[in-house]
This record gives C-alpha cells, structure tokens and sequence, in this order.
C-alpha cells in the first residue's frame, strides 16, 4: 500500500518573514462572543456569564433574541452593591445557580463564564464551579473559563471553553487503534461532510471536539492525532498534547487547497493509499473550484486589508491571495501562532505585509493610506471605513457562517465579494 504523498508545500512564502508587532489599543470583541456559536454546538450545556449589564447587551446583540426556544445562555449581573464584598457576590452566585438548575433540569454542563467586572473584583470561578459541582454531582457537571476582554479576544473564547473541558476527556484504552480527533467547533452540515469524507478515506475512529453532547466527550491519548479545524486553539492543542496527543501539521480547512492540504495530512498520518485520497477528494475538489470561478473574476486583482480580529486572517489571507487572485495590503492577527501557522505561513506570497497585535490608530492610518478594495474588520471599525468611503467586511460573519471544508468554499468567497458587489450595484 501507498502513503499519499506529503501535503505539506515545497513553497516557505512568509515562513520566516518578519512580523510588525504593536501593542497599541485594541478594537476586538472578548472571549464572550464564542458563547454565540459553542451554545449551538454542544446541545447540553448552559453558559452562565458572571458579567455585567454590558456583557448581557453584548451577548444579546450578537446572538439575537432566542424567542421561541429557551435560552442557552445568560448573564448573572454584578450589581454594584456585589462589588462591596466577595462574600456576598459567591453567595448570590450559589442562590442563581442553583435556581437556574432547579428551572431546567435538561442542564447537564454549566459554564460559569468570566468577564472583566469578575476579574476585577477577583471572583474565582474555578472555586465556585468546583464548590457547586459538588453539590450538584453527578447530575450536573460545572466548570468554569473567561471571555473577559482583558485576557481574551473573541475566538479565544473557544479556546478557553474547549480548554476546560479537556481533563474531564477519558483517557483511551490500552489497547486503542490510533484515532483522529478533529479539534473545533464546525457547523453541524460541515461536520457531518467531513465524517462521510473521512469515512470514504478508510479513516474509522474519527471523533469530534466538542462533541454535541457534554456526556460524550471523546478519549485522549498517545494513540490521538489531532487536526486543528481552526486555528485559535492554542491552549486547547496544548493541554491535549500534554495528554499524549500528537497534532498532525497541516493548513486549515478553508478554499479548496487548505481542504485539501488538511486531508492530506490526514491521510499520510493514517497511511490512506494514494488511489482512494484521490478518488474522495479529486472530484469534490474540482466541483469547488468551478464553484469558486465565479466569485473569483469579481475578485481577482482586487486589494484586501486583514485588521486583527478572529486569527484567522493567515488562512483566509493564504486563500484570497492563492484561489481567488487577491493582493494582500496587511494581514493583521491579534496572535500568530508561528507552530500551528506554518503550513498556511509557507503558502503566503512571499513580501506579504504582516502584523500582530494592535495599535489601532496607527493601523488605520497604514488601512486609509492604502485604500484597499476590501477591508476586513470588526463591527467597531467598519461603519466609520465605510463612511470613509471603503468596502468592509465583518469579520464575525466569518465565524457565524459555515466556512469550512469544500462545498463551502465558494460561500466564504462570496462573502468577500458581497461588499464590492453592493458597492457597484449602489455606484450604478
Ligand atoms: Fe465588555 Fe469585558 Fe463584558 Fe466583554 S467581558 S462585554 S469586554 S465588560
């Protein structure tokens, strides 16, 4: 039997290109927003914010309303009068938890979330979950992470999330066959794509992380490879690491050459013959492309300008420049992790302009000097680019919609040339 060649490129592009490093103020949204797409993905749990009314409207705006179904999620409100003792605020934390368990006995998993008004009064939320956990086992499990702004921003909130979660995985069996473990939260028609396609590749003992139900977690162990399905999980790679994992190198799952670069390494780690990668992947990579022509003679030439906000402007740069013949400006992240970027770092045209970090003055200085076609940001900064006459593009969107594998890759392309579309129907 064959093994599929490498997956990983000849090319070194901005391996080790130099980075601009700033730290200025930041324009990202905290940790808290993740709670907007972790609460769809595992079906169980309930995500309880120690915040404040700011926290609750931020929370509220990102996700909308939920009117006809009970919400999975809520805001316990510091009130000021909380901020006078710790005393006082552990015990009306006990008092709303267990009101909260009492009302919905479907809860299985409680996230006590921390926010900036918890740190700053240095409220300890992983004594709290371990005290309540306790007196709610085995009913309930609680466990506790922060989306507080001044530790996170908001993709880190997975990370911290999936983090907590990572003790309680079993750990495999003696005798376990080795395993992949796909690492992120993907939508649901994502995910269920890539088991068939992971079950066309002969690859059996697939699982997913987080899984759908908080009582399912998968095992861990020397026998797990792990493929980062994105590419803010720093600590979460970390910890399972350190529970014998190994983390397959490999791009991210975004356009048709990450998907393909990403099962690749997934074939060459499970010695999957050559023959029948091709045979799963060539025709669905094809389709895609065809699929990704359109938006690419709308796109093609056209400037782009990353400002740091979700990580994963190096993939999404790498697909832009590559599959749809865009010219990179900046590409801004607020943390480049060089280890688990550097299949997608080796495939970057070489000279392109990178940063980390954030001093946000000075970015828009650098974005309005260049005036790129596209620019994509936060919420915080495009209504003012756009009033200054640029095209933008939310990065949240990026995150809220299926973006992955390859039947959406003329999605996520779409939605880079929707902005520019607009604007010349708007000119017309
Ligand atoms: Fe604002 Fe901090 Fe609450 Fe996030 S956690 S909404 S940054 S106060």
């Amino acid at each position: 039997m064959n093994a599929i060649a490498p997956a990983r490129p000849a090319e070194t592009g901005c391996s080790d290109a130099p980075v601009l490093y700033e730290r200025g103020q930041r324009e990202v949204f905290c940790g808290l927003t993740g709670i907007v797409w972790l609460h769809r993905k595992i079906q169980d749990a309930f995500f309880l914010v120690v915040g404040s009314r700011t926290c609750a409207h931020l929370l509220q705006s990102a996700a909308g309303v939920m009117i006809f179904a009970e919400p999975r999620f809520a805001t316990a409100i510091i009130e000021e009068r909380d901020l006078a003792g710790l005393a006082d605020a552990n015990a009306e934390l006990d008092r709303v938890v267990t009101r909260l368990i009492e009302r919905r006995p479907d809860i299985k998993l409680l996230f006590l979330v921390g926010s900036c008004p918890s740190e700053v009064i240095k409220l300890d939320l992983s004594r709290a979950a371990e005290r309540l956990s306790e007196a709610f086992a085995p009913k309930v499990r609680i466990l506790s992470w922060s989306g507080s702004g001044i530790e996170t921003t908001f993709t880190q909130g997975e990370d911290a999330c999936l983090a907590a979660l990572v003790p309680g995985m079993p750990d495999e069996t003696a005798a376990a066959a080795p395993s992949l473990l796909v690492v992120g939260a993907l939508a649901e028609v994502v995910e269920d794509q890539f088991v068939r396609l992971f079950a066309e590749l002969g690859i059996e003992r697939v699982r997913f992380f987080p899984p759908r139900r908080s009582d399912d977690l998968p095992a861990v162990g020397p026998q797990t490879r792990i493929l980062l399905a994105q590419p803010f999980l720093a600590e979460t790679a970390r910890l399972l690491e350190k529970r014998g994992a190994t983390r397959l190198a490999a791009p991210f799952p975004l356009g048709v050459e990450g998907t393909t670069g990403w099962l690749g390494a997934a074939a060459e780690a499970f010695w999957i013959d050559a023959a029948r990668f091709d045979a799963a992947v060539t025709p669905r990579a094809e389709r895609a492309r065809a699929a990704l022509a359109r938006q690419r003679e709308k796109l093609a030439g056209k400037s782009i300008f990353f400002f740091p906000d979700s990580q994963l402007e190096v993939p999404l740069a790498r697909f832009a420049a590559r599959e749809l013949g865009m010219r990179l400006v900046e590409v801004g992240t607020p943390y480049l992790h060089r280890g688990h970027l550097a299949a997608e770092l080796a495939l970057l045209p070489a000279g392109t302009a990178l940063s980390e970090g954030q001093d946000v003055d000075k970015q828009l200085d650098r974005c309005r000097a260049a005036r790129p076609d596209l620019t994509v940001c936060g919420l915080g900064l495009a209504n003012p680019l756009e009033a200054e006459g640029l095209a933008t593009k939310w990065s949240i969107e990026l995150l809220f919609t299926p973006v992955h594998g390859f039947e959406q890759a003329a999605d996520l392309a779409e939605l880079f040339a929707r902005p520019l579309v607009r604007r010349s129907r708007l000119r017309v």
